[in-house]
């Protein structure tokens, strides 16, 4: 009989240890709380005309490739037409001087980050995965042979999600007390549209500044050119002001628009807030049998691809299922 095994969470580490586990002959299911799947690949959609619907990111800004197994993904995700090179060049701005950085090329999609985890779910599902969102887990527990997810019974589970998002399911102290040592900051993200063309900068790195961290110009990653601004604070910033977070997206856009000295008028913003946002680098705590923890804690530099890459190494901690 093949394994039987849930993965809570559909962000990019829990697609990736998915795809894994189907590989290896198990049978998965995926459970996810969101309305929308990709965790932290977060979209929202412009409101007012021009640009109807139009999506813009508001959770992971770009990503960034190292390890050739990440590598070949997005190869594939070029291929598909769901992924372009967007820059490998920033600009900073530090005590109000501005100067550039090159790194490592930033990749970007036409439709959202997002737009990539809608993509690998569809492929999981019509190779049968079920892919339930909306659909919050309240309880986890394994014992020899038995492993409850709510009450039903799998062979494993994968928690893919923040470890101090999993300590709050698992039925077992011990390891939620050392889940919730993990260190996560919080994040604001706000964006807004301007009554003007599109600025020239594609993006840029504040320094030393108490509110704002980066600035995105959206109309550059995604490539349409819309006057369409992402603006992410400090961790500083965002912790006291989570629970009213709505009321700061005003004082936020104002701060990315001195910054960018953009005169124009602002025609529509929004804010969304990230309370689990990024994590501190962790170490992964001995795990029990048939359950694995995955996502990008476990990492040096924690993002997309390790995010990814932690969850195709899934059966480091199952061992082989079936
Ligand atoms: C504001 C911001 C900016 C970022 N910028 C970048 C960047 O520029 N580049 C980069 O590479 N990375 C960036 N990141 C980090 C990147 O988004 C993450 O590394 C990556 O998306 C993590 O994926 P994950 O699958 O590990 O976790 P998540 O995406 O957090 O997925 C966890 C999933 O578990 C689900 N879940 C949690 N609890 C339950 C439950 N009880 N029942 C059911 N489902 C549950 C959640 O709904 C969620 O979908 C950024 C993140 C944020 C928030």
């Amino acid at each position: 009989m093949p394994a039987k095994v849930a993965v809570i969470g559909s962000g990019i580490s829990g697609i990736a240890a998915a795809h894994k586990l189907v590989e290896n002959n198990c049978v998965v299911t995926i459970f996810d709380q969101g309305k929308n799947p990709g965790g932290r690949l977060g979209l929202r959609s412009l409101r007012n005309i021009p640009y109807v619907n139009r999506p813009v990111d508001v959770g992971a800004a770009y990503f960034t490739i190292s390890d050739p197994i990440f590598e070949s993904k997005v190869n594939n995700w070029t291929e598909l037409g769901l992924v372009h090179e967007w820059t490998d060049t920033f600009h900073v701005f530090d005590d109000y001087e501005i100067t550039t950085t090159t790194g490592p090329m930033r990749y970007a999609t036409k439709n959202g980050l997002r737009s990539l985890a809608i993509h690998e779910l569809s492929e999981l599902t019509k190779k049968g995965v079920t892919v339930l969102q909306e659909r919050k887990i309240e309880k986890v527990s394994v014992s020899t042979n038995n492993v409850k997810v709510d009450n039903e019974k799998f062979d494993a589970v994968v928690l893919a999600m923040p470890g101090i998002q999993a300590a709050r399911i698992i039925e077992n102290d011990e390891l939620a007390y050392e889940l919730n040592k993990q260190n996560w900051a919080a994040a604001l993200s706000a964006w807004f549209v301007i009554d003007a063309d599109c600025p020239k900068f594609d993006a840029m790195f504040v320094n030393n500044h108490e509110v704002v961290s980066l600035i995105v110009n959206d109309g550059k990653r995604r490539g349409d050119n819309a006057p369409v601004i992402n603006v992410l604070t400090t961790h500083e910033y965002a912790q006291p002001r989570l629970e009213n977070f709505t009321s700061y997206v005003t004082e936020v856009v104002d701060h990315a628009l001195e910054i960018w000295n953009i005169k124009s008028e602002v025609v529509e913003k929004g804010i969304t807030r990230w309370s689990i946002a990024q994590p501190s680098p962790s170490s992964r705590p001995e795990m029990p049998q048939h359950m694995a923890i995955v996502g990008d804690a476990y990492s040096e530099k924690p993002r997309i691809e390790s995010a990814w890459l932690d969850g195709v190494a899934v059966l480091n901690q199952l061992g082989s299922l079936n």
